[in-house]
């Protein structure tokens, strides 16, 4: 596992599949930092008395209320977009992994299409679930042979998920 500073530190390979995080990876939210989840779970958790996976549950609940009416922002869209363009050019893939649910398909969509307007992306939804028991899934799945595999992620416990399940997967920890 590797730590990033940039988006620009991913190397690029040709024949290749880049899996990309999206919220503080791709695009951020300028109200709801890091920090704003350990504000709303330590709210909630004595709501729920102490039990975590209800609060977890309650804090994305509302993160994705809030998101619905938030403008999206870029994390580094000059950088991704070369990424983009870089794949097209040379047989590579980009697969969006992201924690959110299924039903925020629409807004996800929406969103990336105001920071990114001709970019139309395959995004797998894991519903706050296992990043690597999804990408083994999509894996397997696929008849596609990839030559490398990357997977990019502010959050180091998913690099650690994904890299558990697939240690063939060069995992990177953005940290901007
Ligand atoms: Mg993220």
């Amino acid at each position: 596992m590797i730590n990033l500073k940039s988006l620009s530190k991913i190397p690029l390979k040709p024949n290749s599949l880049y899996v990309i995080d999206i919220d503080e990876t791709l695009i951020y939210y300028k109200h709801l930092p890091k920090t704003w989840w350990d504000k709303i779970k330590e709210l909630y958790l004595p709501v729920y008395d102490g039990d975590i996976v209800k609060t977890n549950k309650k804090a994305l609940n509302v993160w994705e209320r809030i998101v619905k009416n938030s403008k999206p922002h870029p994390v580094e869209s000059d950088i991704f977009e070369k990424i983009i363009k870089y794949c097209l050019q040379h047989n590579s893939t980009i697969l969006l992994l992201t924690a959110r649910s299924d039903y925020m398909d629409t807004y996800t969509r929406d969103h990336l299409s105001i920071v990114y307007p001709y970019y139309n992306p395959e995004i797998i939804y894991c519903n706050n679930e296992n990043k690597g028991i999804h990408l083994e899934v999509y894996l397997q799945t696929t008849d596609r042979v990839y030559e490398t595999i990357h997977f990019v992620d502010d959050k180091l416990q998913n690099v650690i998920d994904v890299c558990a399940y697939l240690p063939n997967v060069n995992g990177y920890n953005l940290s901007i």
